[in-house]
């Protein structure tokens, strides 16, 4: 299911930031289909620069990119940086420069945060660097992989110093498949996740939910219709007593 081949994470490193700014608070599937869409519609990225914040936007919305007013304005900025620094639209010399360089330079980009910025150093120039996505970080701290409030740098540390270097894009954009698809952020799909078992953040959404359904039964056994008391005897006799009366005025008409 998570085939790192399958999911194609190598990008140059102008698409690699593009991609990173269409997925910020968006799934990877969503991002994916979003920069396909852009290329396919307007075939180029210079084309994109120059194209209408509306159209931008529209193509976004089509592919469930979250914010896309916002992002189509960021685009913008970040493509018109790019071709107003680089003189192309293009980041490709970035493979040539030295870590340092290279740094300061995607730094300089106006919206490119600091996730964008590793995920680019990650994904198209090969450094050991682990862009930590929610997605990602999310799955580490559920499964006790990471410390529960461990912070982005330190799962960084622990997924490079555990998987090996030439399997650990694929791991990485693995775990945010995952973390996007089953170990969701408001409601994960612990009954369908196959790490259930050795999940205590599993565990304890499964004891939760049996808790709350045990209370639901309690409710509904002590609930109005099983609470509603008798009639009081005292009023029975007094309807009798009114029956009688009135049979008896009856009788005496
Ligand atoms: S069992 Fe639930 S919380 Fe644990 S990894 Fe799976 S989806 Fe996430």
């Amino acid at each position: 299911m998570y085939d790192p081949g399958r999911l194609g994470v190598r990008r140059s490193p102008l698409h690699q930031a593009v991609f990173a700014l269409l997925a910020d608070e968006s799934s990877f599937s969503a991002a994916r289909a979003a920069l396909a869409a852009l290329e396919r519609d307007f075939l180029s990225l210079n084309a994109v620069r120059v194209a209408r914040y509306r159209e931008v936007e529209r193509i976004l919305d089509r592919a469930r990119v979250s914010h896309s007013r916002r992002k189509a304005v960021a685009l913008r900025r970040l493509l018109s940086h790019v071709y107003e620094s680089q003189h192309e639209m293009s980041l490709d010399t970035l493979a040539t420069r030295n870590l340092a360089d290279v740094k300061k330079a995607l730094e300089k980009i106006p919206v490119l945060d600091r996730l964008a910025v590793d995920a680019v150093l990650q994904y198209s120039l090969d450094y050991l660097q682990v862009a930590v996505y929610p997605a990602l970080a999310r799955p580490m701290r559920r499964l006790g992989i990471a410390a529960a409030k461990a912070t982005d740098r330190q799962i960084a540390q622990k997924v490079a110093s555990a998987v090996p270097k030439e399997a650990l894009a694929g791991f990485c954009v693995s775990a945010i498949e995952f973390g996007d698809a089953v170990c969701l952020d408001a409601s994960p799909k612990c009954k369908s996740c196959p790490f259930l078992r050795a999940c205590p953040e599993g565990a304890r959404r499964a004891e939760e939910q049996r808790k709350s359904a045990r209370r639901a039964v309690r409710r509904r056994a002590s609930g109005p219709s099983a609470r509603r008391k008798p009639a009081p005897r005292a009023a029975r006799p007094a309807r009798r007593a009114s029956n009688r009366a009135t049979a008896g005025r009856r009788r005496s008409r």
